[in-house]
């Protein structure tokens, strides 16, 4: 059964071209610094995103964390947005791993203004943290880019006070496309950048830290301890080649059937889009009538729609890779015979 998987960007499987290059990729051992593909993969990351250098990581979120560890001193306080994935998502790893503590500033859009993150960094008092590093993510869980001269903003703000600045940039990629610039102008306000390999641009697996190259080798130890440093992971490395190469472009066609979803769903009975947060490949939207959210994924499930129950009341569809325009179609039609079935009962 073909099923129609709009849950994430992260359930995307490579294709036949993909799983080509991975099986005839050249390999060594990365641990001494001999697999080829992997070296090529860490050399393009950082002519990309124009930094010095680049580390292969397991995970979007090992790669975050690590730039923690290594950004930071033990009892170091972070500043971030608390709706971003590092504070939500990453099951306290900072807690476990950086043993850092978490300054959160509330804020659903993940760009607090930079007079609250001016005063969120300390002065020097026997009392208080260190501040040791800044956190943003672009694009933002919400489906937002944050703009580009935010970003400017703050990096100059964290320069000028000496504070080191990581980009959560899981979606880099979908970020530039919309906001209309290279991912290197965006990483050129970050003094280190997580990208994913493994969602819209549909790598099986891996991240890449990006950054100055003496952090990379601070990095590479501290990857070490984290026990992510892999053998001949150029198997699984060659995918990342082939997704820089191959499938920056066309998350376009994503952002594209996202606003095309939105137009749709946005057409049905008691569904509110957020609209004004449809920058990338997301899709949110609630419904503002009686519904059974239980019900309509229920639903979907058995005509082959996999979808996420809503969280907090807010419904998030994600387009990629593997999801056509008909599919699209589908999940529309299928959705309204659910919505309109749990709305009349
Ligand atoms: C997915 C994601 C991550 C973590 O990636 P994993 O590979 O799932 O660990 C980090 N930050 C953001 C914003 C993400 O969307």
């Amino acid at each position: 059964m073909k099923w129609i998987d709009i849950r994430s960007d992260t359930v995307t499987v490579p294709g036949e071209e993909m799983r080509r290059v991975m099986a005839s990729a050249e390999v060594g051992d990365d641990v001494y610094g001999d697999d080829p593909t992997v070296n090529r993969l860490e050399e393009m990351s950082a002519d990309i995103l124009k930094k010095e250098a680049a580390l292969f990581v397991p995970s979007g979120t090992f790669g975050n964390q690590l730039s923690i560890l290594t950004h930071t001193l033990r009892g170091d306080e972070v500043i971030i947005p608390a709706s971003n994935h590092i504070i939500v998502h990453e099951a306290g790893a900072s807690a476990v791993i950086a043993g850092v503590q978490m300054r959160t500033l509330d804020c659903d859009d993940g760009k607090p203004s930079a007079e609250r993150i001016r005063s969120a960094i300390r002065s020097e008092d026997l009392h208080y943290p260190r501040t040791g590093l800044i956190c943003l993510e672009n694009a933002h869980s919400s489906g937002r880019i944050l703009p580009m001269n935010y970003i400017r903003e703050i990096y100059e703000l964290a320069s000028a006070q000496k504070v080191p600045l990581h980009l959560d940039g899981a979606r880099i990629f979908n970020a530039a496309i919309a906001e209309g610039v290279s991912p290197a102008e965006i990483a050129s306000c970050s003094d280190s950048v997580m990208f994913c390999l493994s969602k819209g641009l549909g790598a099986p697996i891996g991240s890449m830290l990006v950054g100055k190259r003496e952090f990379i080798a601070k990095a590479r130890k501290g990857r070490k301890i984290m026990g992510g440093a892999m053998r001949q992971a150029g198997i699984i490395a060659a995918a990342g080649v082939f997704a820089l190469e191959r499938m920056i472009d066309r998350l376009q066609i994503d952002h594209d059937n996202a606003k095309y979803l939105a137009e749709g769903l946005s057409k049905l009975p008691k569904i509110e889009v957020f609209f004004d947060r449809l920058d990338i490949n997301m899709v949110f939207f609630r419904i503002t009538g009686k519904a059974s959210s239980k019900f309509i994924v229920e639903t979907l499930h058995d005509k082959g729609i996999k979808i996420n129950p809503p969280e907090a009341g807010e419904w998030r569809f994600v387009t990629n890779l593997n999801v056509t325009r008909e599919d699209l179609d589908i999940v529309l039609e299928e959705f309204e015979g659910a919505l309109t079935r749990t709305l009349a009962s």
